[in-house]
Formats: C-alpha cells, sequence, structure tokens
C-alpha cells in the first residue's frame, strides 16, 4: 500500500507517511485505496479482542510494518494503559441508540486511543526512513491532543515534543494535565490567540524552508502528532470497526445490516476515520457530524460553502471551537475522486479568501452521506441532563453535542436506524458545565470541589488520571504571542 498527497501525487511507504506527517506541498497523505475488509475477515473479527482487531486493521495500510512489528505497536499501546478491558466499549443507551466510549484511556478522552499508538509506529516508521535524525513533535491543540500527546510521547528515546494551547481556550483541568507533565523531553506553551491561530502557526513551521533547514543542521526533523499525521487517523478507524463486530456480536446488528455513527466534530479526524471504517466494507448508512456553534461544517454539508469569515465563539466544548478542519482536506481529496489539481484550488482558496465551494456533483455525494447539525452549550447541557434523568447515564459537553444533534437529527427525517455516538471525553474532564445539567444546588467555587461533588451527585468515580491534578507542581508556564511560535522552538530545543 502507498501513500499519496491531497495536493500533489507521491507514492510513499505508510513508514514515511507517518514519520513526515505533513506532505511538503502543505497536502496531507492518503492511502492510494482503501483495502477491503471481506465478510470473512469480518466475521472473524466479531469474535477477536480489541488487540487483535487492532493488529488486522492496521496491517491493511501499514504494509510495511512487520507482524510482530504491529504486534509490539499494539500491546505497548492498549495492554495496561485503560482502565477497561476494551479501550472502546459501548453503552446502550436503547436498543438503536449506543454510546462508544472512547475516554478510558490515561488522559480521558478519545484521542489517547490514537496517541498511545502513534507513538509505537512514529519510532519504528522514523528509524526506517530517517534513522540518523532525532524527531520533533510539534503539536497544535484545542485541549486533549496536547495532554494525550504529552502522555504518548513523554520520555521517549529520540524525539522531543512541543506542544502549543490556546491562553484562555482551553479548561482548567485540560491546561493543568498539560503544565504538570513530567518527562525530560517536553515542552508546552500557551500562546496569545486561538486554536486555528495555533494550527496555522504549527503548520507553517512545518513548511518554512529556514526551519527545516536549521533543525536539520542540529540533526532534527519536525514531525506532526495532529491528526494530519496519517498515523493519527488509522488507530481511530479501528474503533469503528471494533463497534460494529461487537454489536454483531451482541446481536444488536443483523450481518450487513447497516447503522448511523453520529460525532461530535471540530478538526473531522475522528469522523472521517468513520469514513474509511466504511470504505473498507463496515455497512455504515449516514454519518452525523455535529457541530457546536462554530457551526462552520454544518454549513459546509448544508449549502457546499466552507466560510470561516465569521464569528468565533468560546463554547462549553472546547475541543470542537475550531474554523479549519484540517481533516476535511482528506474526504474533498476522496470527494473528488483523487483530483488533486481541485484539492490544491479550494485550499488555496481557503488561504487567501477564508473560503472555498465544492462544485454541485461534489455536493449531492457529500449529502448522500453526511447530515450536518449543530447544537448550542445551553442545548447541549439539556441533553447532558435528560440522558442522566432518564437513564442515569453520563456524558460529556461534547458527546452532548452529538446527543443532541442525533435527536435533530431522527426528528427532522425519521430514520431511526440504530445509531452509534462517539463518547469521546470523560465528562470529568469538563466537569464545570457538566456539573450544573445534573445538580441544581450552589456550585462549589472551587474547580477540584466540582469534581468531587460531580462524582458524589452522580454516584460515577472520578477516573484516577484526573484525581490529585490539583496537587501537581506546575512545570510549564511559558506564554508567547502567536508569531513568537518559531523562536520559541528554536529557543527551546538549540539552547
Ligand atoms: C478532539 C475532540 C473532539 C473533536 O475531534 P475531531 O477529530 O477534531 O473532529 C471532540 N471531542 C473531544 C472531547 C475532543 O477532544
Amino acid at each position: 500500500m502507498n501513500y499519496t498527497g491531497t495536493r500533489g501525487k507521491y507514492a510513499i511507504s505508510s513508514s514515511e507517511a507517518i514519520a513526515r506527517g505533513i506532505a511538503s506541498d502543505g497536502g496531507l497523505f492518503v492511502p492510494e485505496s482503501f483495502p477491503a475488509l471481506s465478510d470473512s475477515e469480518i466475521k472473524a473479527l466479531v469474535e477477536m479482542n480489541y488487540c487483535e482487531r487492532a493488529k488486522l486493521v492496521l496491517s491493511k495500510y501499514l504494509t510495511d510494518f512487520s507482524e510482530s512489528e504491529l504486534d509490539d505497536c499494539v500491546k505497548g499501546a492498549y495492554c495496561g494503559t485503560f482502565d477497561d478491558d476494551n479501550p472502546a466499549p459501548l453503552r446502550e443507551v436503547d436498543n438503536k441508540t449506543f454510546l462508544l466510549d472512547l475516554w478510558h484511556g490515561p488522559t480521558c478522552a478519545f484521542k489517547d486511543l490514537a496517541l498511545q499508538l502513534l507513538p509505537h509506529l512514529l519510532t519504528r516508521s522514523a528509524k526506517r526512513t530517517m534513522s540518523d535524525k532525532d524527531i520533533v513533535i510539534l503539536v497544535a491543540t484545542s485541549g486533549d491532543t496536547g495532554k494525550a500527546a504529552l502522555d504518548g510521547f513523554a520520555d521517549v528515546p529520540g524525539v522531543k515534543i512541543i506542544v502549543f494551547y490556546p491562553e484562555n481556550g482551553v479548561s482548567a483541568i485540560q491546561k493543568l494535565q498539560m503544565t504538570t507533565q513530567t518527562g525530560n523531553n517536553v515542552s508546552v506553551c500557551a500562546i496569545k490567540g486561538n486554536f486555528d491561530d495555533a494550527q496555522t502557526g504549527v503548520k507553517n513551521i512545518f513548511s518554512d524552508p529556514e526551519m527545516i533547514k536549521k533543525l536539520s543542521d542540529n540533526g532534527l526533523v519536525f514531525s506532526s502528532a495532529n491528526s494530519i499525521n496519517f498515523g493519527r487517523l488509522v488507530p481511530q478507524i479501528i474503533y469503528y470497526v471494533s463497534a460494529c463486530c461487537d454489536l454483531l456480536k451482541a446481536g444488536k446488528l443483523a450481518p450487513g445490516e447497516k447503522f448511523n455513527v453520529a460525532v461530535p466534530t471540530g478538526n473531522f479526524g475522528n469522523i472521517l476515520a468513520a469514513v474509511y471504517a466504511k470504505r473498507m466494507g463496515i455497512p455504515v448508512n449516514k454519518f452525523i457530524c455535529a457541530s457546536n456553534k462554530n457551526r462552520i461544517l454544518t454549513d459546509f454539508i448544508r449549502t457546499g460553502t466552507y466560510d470561516r469569515n465569521r464569528e468565533f465563539y468560546l463554547t462549553s466544548s472546547p475541543s470542537m471551537d475550531i474554523l479549519i478542519s484540517s481533516n476535511l482536506e482528506r474526504m474533498l481529496y476522496h470527494l473528488y475522486d483523487g483530483n488533486c489539481a481541485e484539492v490544491a484550488k479550494l485550499m488555496d482558496s481557503l488561504k487567501k479568501e477564508g473560503k472555498y465551494t465544492v462544485s454541485a456533483e461534489v455536493l449531492s455525494k457529500l449529502q448522500s452521506e453526511f447530515w450536518g447539525g449543530f447544537c448550542d452549550d445551553e442545548a447541549a447541557e439539556k441533553a447532558i441532563s435528560k440522558l442522566f434523568n432518564e437513564k442515569n447515564m453520563l456524558c460529556d459537553t461534547h458527546t452532548a453535542v452529538a446527543v443532541d444533534v442525533v435527536e435533530q437529527y431522527r426528528k427532522e427525517t425519521g430514520d431511526d436506524t440504530l445509531c452509534v455516538m462517539a463518547s469521546t471525553a470523560s465528562a470529568y474532564k469538563f466537569a464545570p458545565a457538566v456539573l450544573p445539567a445534573v445538580f441544581k444546588g450552589d456550585m462549589p467555587e472551587d474547580g477540584f470541589k466540582i469534581i468531587e461533588k460531580l462524582s458524589e451527585v452522580t454516584a460515577t468515580p472520578i477516573p484516577a488520571p484526573l484525581a490529585g491534578l490539583d496537587k501537581r507542581e506546575v512545570l510549564h508556564k511559558n506564554c508567547v504571542e502567536k508569531s513568537q511560535m518559531a523562536e520559541f522552538i528554536l529557543k527551546t530545543l538549540l539552547k
């Protein structure tokens, strides 16, 4: 299996795609074709555990990894790192609605599923393709990626990691998770700007010839742990395949029967992984793309115009406060049947004018598979209340956006196909926004008292990685202007 680019042709191995992270022309790496899972393979997958399923799915994409390498990667990522034997278990809301709980990992958000595996994939990829260089992972985070990447890469030999987050764009708990990170190869820095500024800054630095040369002269090379890296995307395909297998195994779904997938979306990475699962043969009917008040994807799916010239809102689902959904570029590439020139044109227009419009044909293809919806913080809070009061189930503010949008979808379309909703974070990570939805008394003032109250009110345990966070020492206090990111990187690396 070779990998090519969304804006220009390449023919590189999966190792090279993962080690490089992003193409030199600014495009993203994509597989040349989608590997298929045959009916008999799906039958076999149903009987497997998560790690075995992971190995089979990965082996279809990472064809230059040996079986024993994949075995080591998967075991390192998923054995003993999650607080459940199955890193991605389903929770039944009713017999047509399931939550796919993706937050049992070390940082309590779904990013762990990819970022526990990525360091294993990346170090092996780099050894094969750029053996003499140390890797510098640059991360822009809206909150959850940063911590998950720090946890995955801390003290990994041959790797340094630098994380940028928007000073006022992450929750207090997310910030503490990052600023208390230990490890002799980690740096964390706030920027005066929003997530898109951080992401754009990082993307520009990746393709800045001067920066690349300065690093290279010092035996260093950039790579990415953001979902622009294919190594982030491929682990996410696994849990959609696994969810389908669990439904088949439990008899909730008949072989070949289609189901809907709803995903609370920001960068379009998680939902794109579900699209890849479908292209491999997993029977998905509709992708329900759920946005918060930053409804740029809803508007895109409804009109075919992607327009970032709009007000930016900070919401109770900060990991989705995004106006440049970078993985949408891969979706466009697939919708345009691999026409890189068209994709390059759209991306150029996004850069220059902040918007683009897809062709009528592409819009109709998009709408045949996707339904886009959004909700504001108030509706998300109501969704949390309702789920808790009616089903005694707790969900976080991001998942709540999907819960509300699925309800809108069902009302509007009458389609009651079984639906799997990605449940992307532990409610405890966003406790100050979740508690008011399930408790009407006085709010405790202190952030950690809120966590304790949430546990008391809902009779659910505080996840171990979050307990005691307030007692850890803050190790990272840097904050720079968005124009100073490159300077910070050089100062950190070449000191
Ligand atoms: C990152 C994140 C999202 C959005 O995922 P994308 O892949 O960017 O669409 C949703 N919920 C949570 C909790 C997240 O951390």
